[in-house]
């Protein structure tokens, strides 16, 4: 029962999509579209005018001939964004996760990464030579006994989501970053699902728990809230983007990013560094979603993030429910495990800026509905 297919879309992603062979007004509550800028008009256009102008792509890394102005001022922009000193590009988040452990740890340095850190991380971990702990999920008093534990090591490295893809719950980066004090650790934050949208003015976790200063390393991606279409980043010091410049290996031994992917995540910032409406827009929802479904009995993991996992338990009951949420014209998608862990299967919602109050609350007649049918209200 864990054969994974794939449904096919047949428009735009947004918040209502036309599946091939169905019907249109489908109403899509799983994208990473947090801020519906995937298919906003001038980020749409910002490509097309980077793709008319910079070509289709560089057909080369960036340090033979993959370097074009535009790739040099989207690192300026991510850079002063997050308020940072440098970044780098790469194809992909999983990529930016991928070349840092390796570049930056040694064998005689330690990592430290909470049990339930994305894939990506652990892949990444996996690639270097340092010594590696793994603590229990947000659990202070276990990292606190790890980071004790490597003392003994060079230089030591906390690495965290800063948002958890699965249970909408937030990394405790105060706690984290005075334990990396006391330890003399750093931390790095995978921000994939935060950058773009948490913290006054959507910088990410460090700014929503007031660590901006705190936080060494950030990684995030330009593949959910900026834009929706591809890259990824690594952002921090100056000298530890030059090294990753010279020993990362998906920066070195990978192509440039498209100037058409470039152009979108330059426009999609711009908005976000001109306002944070949109992203207070998407609280307001965030809010209105996670209420009214309190409200009907049902359980929701996590607290004020747009991951809105709607526990079940039971691996069947989450998948036979989000089939008939679909024959309802609501696409969600129901995990079980090995995605979480067992006993624990959900219906992960997704809410995006560009939902609107009745697309929330015909979401919530649709759970209440199908919740009673096979009984779990
Ligand atoms: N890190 C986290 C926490 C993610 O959720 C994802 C995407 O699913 C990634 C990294 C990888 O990002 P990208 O899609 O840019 O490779």
């Amino acid at each position: 029962g864990t054969w994974k297919s794939e449904r096919v879309i047949a428009s735009r992603q947004g918040p209502h999509l036309r599946l091939a062979g169905g019907d249109a007004g489908i109403i899509n509550f799983c994208a990473n579209n947090y801020l519906g800028l995937s298919s906003h008009p001038e980020v749409i256009r910002a490509a097309v005018e980077a793709l008319e102008k910079f070509g289709a792509g560089l057909s080369s890394v960036r340090f033979i001939c993959g370097t074009q102005s535009i790739h040099k001022d989207l690192e300026e922009k991510i850079a002063r964004f997050h308020q940072r000193e440098d970044a780098i590009l790469y194809a992909s988040c999983f990529d930016a996760n991928a070349g840092i452990f390796e570049a930056l740890l040694t064998p005689e340095d330690a990592v430290l990464s909470d049990e339930l850190n994305h894939a990506s991380i652990i892949d990444g971990i996996r690639l270097c030579k340092a010594n590696k702990y793994r603590y229990k999920h947000m659990d202070m008093q276990d990292l606190e006994a790890k980071l004790k534990e490597a003392q003994k090591h060079r230089l030591r490295l906390v690495a965290t989501d800063g948002a958890f893809s699965m249970d909408g719950d937030i990394a405790p980066l105060r706690e984290i970053c005075q334990l990396a004090q006391k330890y003399d650790a750093l931390v790095f934050i995978d921000e994939c699902h935060a950058t773009g949208f948490l913290g006054p003015s959507g910088r990410g976790t460090d700014e929503l728990l007031g660590v901006m200063d705190k936080v060494t390393i950030i990684n995030s991606t330009l593949g959910k809230a900026l834009g929706g279409a591809a890259g990824g980043y690594t952002t921090g010091p100056k000298p530890l983007i030059d090294l990753l410049r010279q020993r990362s290996r998906p920066y070195l031994f990978s192509n440039s990013l498209p100037p058409a992917v470039v152009g979108c995540a330059s426009k999609a910032l711009d908005l976000l560094m001109e306002s944070n409406a949109i992203a207070q827009s998407m609280a307001a929802k965030t809010q209105r979603f996670r209420s009214k479904m309190a409200t009907a009995g049902f359980t929701i993991s996590g607290k004020d993030h747009p991951i809105c996992p709607v526990m079940l338990g039971d691996a069947r009951l989450a998948s036979v429910m989000a089939e008939d949420m679909l024959n309802r014209g609501i696409y969600v998608i129901g995990f079980s495990y090995p995605v979480v862990p067992k006993g624990k299967a959900r219906i992960r919602v997704q809410i995006s800026a560009v939902h609107s109050d009745e697309d929330i609350d015909r979401c919530v007649e649709a759970f209440t509905e199908v919740g009673r049918k096979h009984g779990a209200l």
